[in-house]
């Protein structure tokens, strides 16, 4: 029997565990955080995520997809809120049962490892931090001062990757680029009006755009919402406002009077929850080669993004798919398998596609801020929903990478740019879609990609 070494029981490594059991390949899984289960850790960034068809593909291979969907509160579009206090729904597709779902972080890593830990060959090791990977033995060394020998080594360990540490110094090829925001986050509530019911609209993903800032809201399934605020960290020249600038009681409550007075109502601990909670950093993380030898990076730990396009987990999910369709490969050829070419073949299909939604999530950060309350871009919204209802075969790019889990990132951004370029030039002129009409717009479309 194949023995496997995990380092990472996040979300990319919990889902791995039980796709490599199921295929009857036995793996340990060892983890820097204590049980989530049974202590009170920290589950990570974020406390709920969106779920979508990517990710619901991979969940689905397990036997997860519907157990989890159970547990998320689905958002069929984003509530945009302007600084009145005015809201607009914008859907994010015009076909019915599209669209994304809020689950819990924290709900969804538990589910992942109880899982994984019905499978026999499956042991998680908890408390244990990796520190270091030895190539040539395939050896991870852990800050307890033990060490595990593996056949091969997959590293789930996320943005911050010790592995990937290690290997860049005991590697001189490989080559790791990182860029941060300027733009920080901070997590923030609106608790369950009485009864657990929802304060805002329940179904939806809510945006405050600010062009230089926003702040979005997420639904949980007890009725509060997890509020994300994006905001420089220090104040740049133009800029008004900043992490650094929202040091006390009063120009916290100023802020968002000014800027999102609509949810402020809805706050009561705002400024508890504002002085408590951690400011995190955003970033992409590019890197190559993601495998030496028979180590392999996945998850974020190859390609963390940043949060805009709501694709970090849903892509390490599709990783994980990816993978085990080659590993049911080979298994189909030969009894052996050869984990160092099943490597080498995840990372050329993979990169291509990671980075285009890496590119694709930074660009729509701007997107979000800026173009959200934009008439002109709020225009294309509802020509690219009218479109999706009168021609279901076609897809806006936001569909392309949300909703279609059989089209490669790398061709979702390709199609999707052409389509956002033509549709922006048509939509600047408030007349031009009643001038041209439907049939002549998706007649463009179809030119594009002829
Ligand atoms: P992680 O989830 O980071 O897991 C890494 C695991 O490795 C952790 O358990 C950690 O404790 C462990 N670990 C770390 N170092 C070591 C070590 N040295 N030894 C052993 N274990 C170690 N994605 C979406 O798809 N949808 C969203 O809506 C979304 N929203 C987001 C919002 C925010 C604010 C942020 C920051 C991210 C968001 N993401 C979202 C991205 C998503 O969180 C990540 O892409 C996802 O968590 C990646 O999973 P992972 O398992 O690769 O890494």
């Amino acid at each position: 029997m194949s023995k496997i070494t995990i380092i990472g029981a996040g979300l990319a490594g919990s889902l791995l565990a039980i796709d490599l059991a199921k295929r009857g390949i036995a793996v340990d899984v060892f983890e820097a955080r204590g049980d989530m289960r049974t202590e009170a850790v920290d589950a990570g960034r974020s406390i709920n995520l969106a779920l979508s068809d990517r990710g619901i593909a991979a969940l689905r291979e397990v036997g997860m997809d519907e157990y989890m969907l159970a547990e998320a509160v689905p958002m069929t579009g984003r509530m945009i809120h302007d600084a009145a206090g005015g809201t607009k729904l914008l859907p994010y597709s015009g076909r019915t049962g599209e669209y994304i779902n809020s689950i819990s972080r924290g709900g969804l890593n538990i589910a992942l490892i109880n899982e994984a830990e019905k499978y026999d060959g499956v042991t998680f090791h908890f408390n244990e931090r990796c520190t270091d990977v030895n190539i040539d033995a395939c050896q991870a060394t852990f800050s307890s001062g033990s060490s595990v020998d593996a056949q091969a080594i997959i590293a789930t360990d996320g943005a911050g990757s010790a592995v990937r540490r290690s290997l860049d110094l005991r590697f001189d090829d490989l080559i790791s680029t990182s860029v941060f925001l300027d733009h920080g986050y901070k997590e923030l509530h609106i608790p369950p009006a009485s009864g657990n019911s929802f304060q805002l609209e329940k179904n939806a993903l809510h945006i405050w755009p600010r062009h230089q800032f926003m702040m979005i809201a997420l639904p949980n399934f007890d009725g509060s919402f997890t509020c994300t605020l994006f905001l420089a960290k220090e104040r740049p020249t133009g800029e008004l406002s900043s992490f650094a600038a929202l040091s006390d009681h009063t120009s916290v409550t100023q802020f968002f009077a000014r800027e999102f007075p609509d949810a402020l109502e809805l706050m009561p601990t705002l400024v508890e929850d504002f002085f408590t909670n951690p400011t995190g950093d955003l970033g992409t993380m590019k890197c190559w080669p993601w495998s030496v030898g028979n180590i392999l990076l996945l998850g974020d730990a190859a390609h963390a993004m940043v949060p805009f396009y709501g694709q970090g987990m849903n892509c390490a999910f599709e990783d994980v798919r990816v993978l085990s369709e080659l590993i049911d490969m080979q298994s189909e050829a030969t009894a052996q398998i050869d984990w160092r070419s099943i490597f080498t073949e995840f990372s050329s299909i993979r990169k291509p596609n990671t980075d285009a939604i890496q590119d694709m999530a930074q660009d729509n950060f701007y997107e979000m801020r800026d173009a959200t309350a934009d008439p002109v871009f709020q225009r294309k919204r509802e020509l690219e929903t009218k479109l999706e209802q009168t021609f279901p075969d076609y897809f806006s790019k936001y569909s392309m990478v949300t909703f279609r889990e059989d089209l490669p990132y790398a061709v979702a951004k390709e199609r999707g740019n052409a389509q956002d370029k033509l549709l922006m030039d048509i939509c600047s002129d408030p007349e031009n879609v009643g001038h041209l009409g439907l049939d002549k717009i998706i007649a463009l479309i179809r030119n594009l990609h002829a």
